[in-house]
């Protein structure tokens, strides 16, 4: 008995020790798309920077060296007649309206490391006018003239298939024809390289529905996409390097942003600076920068995961490895795609007075409610459905009554037994060891997965189980030892708890651990822990438990 419980002790620390090693290195670089800077934001993007928000913090958890972006799309001529039609400057605008975006991240507990604007001249602009001449040195970009159907509302280019009765079918209204000289992009030439990098599974696209998606889009065959329109059309974006009759088309602009903010393009900024008159050269603070975020594009590019949208599938997934392809940068590890938001069963619009405003949700129920709504409630990687009534009932059952009940309970307990709860007290190794375990096995592998709503039920089913513990044993009624034992097994369970819902719940999670640890040393120590550590049971003291105010306000 002994000698097993040593060797297993001693597999533990070797297996530990090794995670350690293998983890220290690991960087992780995780983003969202960039909004569109044309309205306030909205539920859907709300969803999306949670989800990323989740796994970038379970990856620091891990502790991993992790870069967390997302950012504003800005340019385009729709957000330049939406200014138009408010009266107000087009910079104006769109400082307005990302301003909106940033608070968003804010108010959600977002742990963004940097925000992206698609109208920052420094840092975006350069590498997007980089990357294009990349592109052209490949011969891959050559000029030609367009024709066809253009939607202002798409800002897109429509093809007699897209339409339905002459209109567009998202605006109701005919596209303009177009003739003009723009530049191409020869996308067709990577058709089978992208195809094979989707089906080799270098490039991983999730969930499978959508890998099948794309790849019966590529199998069909690319064509060549326009990349840049002329400039009396299409002047609030970034030029064409070298020509200035015309300006970049979005792809060239927008999807640039997952490397500009790594500071992609940027050396040459300073090489410009550099080779200037030598009197007028100074080391300026932001080339300063500059050198330090070109470090940041060589230790965090490739992306590990772009966290999407359905509808900017084939733009991520064909255009996007095309254009890296072309400039010889590697490709991302992931794209991970989630669906779109009904509201009551509806598409929301305005018109229905069915939006929902991700403000007014997390004010009215608090910011980790609605992170928990989105993240448990709308499948991870499908679509899903937001209403009051929905919510209300999750929020009761699972929060009110459910995590915050229980933390509630075992605090109470726990002051009443007045026990000193410490590594010290030598209790039996008890189910809840194996069976947290299991709990953690399940957790990490539904995260690895991107599947957020699973990892959610199996935290939720352990809480569960702690209250038919609590149900079972009755502690209130016991004495001694098996008292000690059982306020023990549900102080460490509701621990192990707060750290499993840290990536998803990052107050909450806070909350509890405020709760356990009252004494700051000891509590900063329980903070310090990587996820191993955290993992282990019966290696807490909780000195001097209290119970403090509810996690969730009852509605
Ligand atoms: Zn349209």
């Amino acid at each position: 008995m002994i000698c097993n419980f040593k060797f297993g002790a001693l597999f533990d620390v070797l297996k530990i020790t090794k995670l350690k090693i293998l983890s220290f290195m690991n960087k992780f670089y995780i983003t969202t798309s960039i909004a569109y800077a044309n309205a306030a934001p909205h539920i859907g993007f709300a969803m999306e920077v949670c989800q990323a928000d989740a796994l970038a913090r379970y990856h620091r958890m891990k502790g991993d060296d992790v870069f967390f972006l997302s950012g504003t799309d800005e340019n385009g001529i729709k957000i330049k007649k939406t200014a138009e039609e408010k009266k107000i400057g087009t910079q104006e605008f769109v400082d307005e309206i990302s301003a909106k975006f940033q608070l968003l991240l804010n108010t959600l507990n977002v742990s963004n490391n940097d925000f992206i604007r698609t109208t920052d001249k420094n840092k975006h602009w350069t590498a997007a006018q980089k990357l294009w001449q990349k592109l052209a040195e490949a011969g891959d970009i050559y000029k030609s003239e367009y024709e066809g159907y253009y939607c202002v509302g798409c800002e897109a280019y429509l093809t007699e298939k897209d339409l339905v009765n002459g209109e567009c079918p998202n605006h109701r209204k005919p596209p303009e024809k177009i003739r003009e000289e723009n530049y191409f992009f020869k996308l067709s030439k990577y058709s089978d390289k992208i195809k094979d990098e989707i089906e080799s599974g270098r490039l991983e696209i999730l969930p499978e529905s959508r890998r099948n998606e794309i790849l019966n889009i590529i199998k069909g065959g690319l064509k060549d996409v326009s990349f840049s329109r002329p400039k009396n059309v299409l002047d609030w974006g970034v030029p064409v390097p070298g020509d200035n009759s015309q300006t970049m088309y979005v792809w060239c602009d927008a999807l640039t942003n997952y490397i500009s903010a790594l500071g992609y393009g940027e050396s040459e900024v300073h090489a410009l600076a550099r080779n200037g008159k030598e009197d007028s050269y100074r080391l300026k603070p932001e080339l300063q920068t500059s050198k330090q975020s070109t470090k940041n594009f060589q230790k965090y590019w490739p992306a590990d995961v772009h966290i999407i949208g359905k509808d900017i599938l084939r733009f991520h997934a064909a255009i996007w490895p095309a254009m890296l392809m072309s400039a010889e940068l590697s490709l991302p590890k992931k794209i991970f795609v989630h669906g779109f938001i009904t509201s009551g069963g509806q598409k929301m619009s305005k018109s229905l007075g069915n939006v929902v405003d991700p403000f007014e949700v997390a004010d009215k129920y608090s910011v980790d409610a609605l992170r928990y709504y989105l993240l448990k409630e709308i499948p991870s990687g499908g679509d899903g459905d937001f209403s009051f009534g929905r919510f209300e009932k999750v929020y009761q059952a699972d929060l009110a009554n459910g995590l915050g009940n229980l933390t509630a309970r075992v605090l109470a307990l726990a002051k009443i037994s007045t026990f000193h709860f410490s590594i010290s007290n030598h209790f039996p190794v008890s189910n809840f060891q194996t069976t947290i375990n299991g709990v953690w096995e399940k957790y990490e592998d539904t995260l690895n997965n991107f599947k957020l709503n699973e990892t959610l039920n199996i935290i939720w089913k352990f809480i569960g189980v702690c209250d038919e513990y609590v149900e079972k044993e009755k502690p209130w009624g016991l004495e001694g030892d098996r008292k000690r034992e059982v306020v023990f097994n549900l102080l460490e369970s509701l621990r192990q708890i707060a750290w499993m819902i840290r990536p998803f719940m990052p107050e909450a999670s806070d909350k509890i651990f405020k709760q356990l640890f009252t004494d700051e040393e000891n509590r900063k120590k329980e903070m310090n822990k990587n996820l191993d550590e955290a993992r282990q049971w019966g290696k807490a003291e909780f000195i001097n438990v209290k119970k403090g105010e509810s996690l969730f306000m009852r509605l």
